[in-house]
């Protein structure tokens, strides 16, 4: 299951919930059970690149022009 942080709107809580996507609309704030939020932060395939350094340790990082030849590819 995914996780979601979201802000409530009206009383600015902020708060996890673990769900799927389509039952996100269902979750309540827990100080005051609005359904009013905001989604703050969604981890899903979310990760920030380092370009001097890739989980396969290509040098070239994503954005090498040779992705499809590299060997670390
Ligand atoms: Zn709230």
């Amino acid at each position: 299951m995914p996780r979601y942080v979201l802000r409530c709107l009206d009383c600015k809580q902020e708060y996890e919930t673990t769900c799927s996507f389509t039952k996100l609309d269902d979750a309540v704030c827990p100080e005051c059970q609005s359904k009013q939020k905001q989604q703050i932060f969604t981890p899903v395939n979310f990760q920030i690149k380092n370009t001097n350094s890739s989980d396969c340790g290509c040098p070239h990082s994503f954005s090498c022009p040779h992705a499809q030849s590299c060997k670390t590819h």
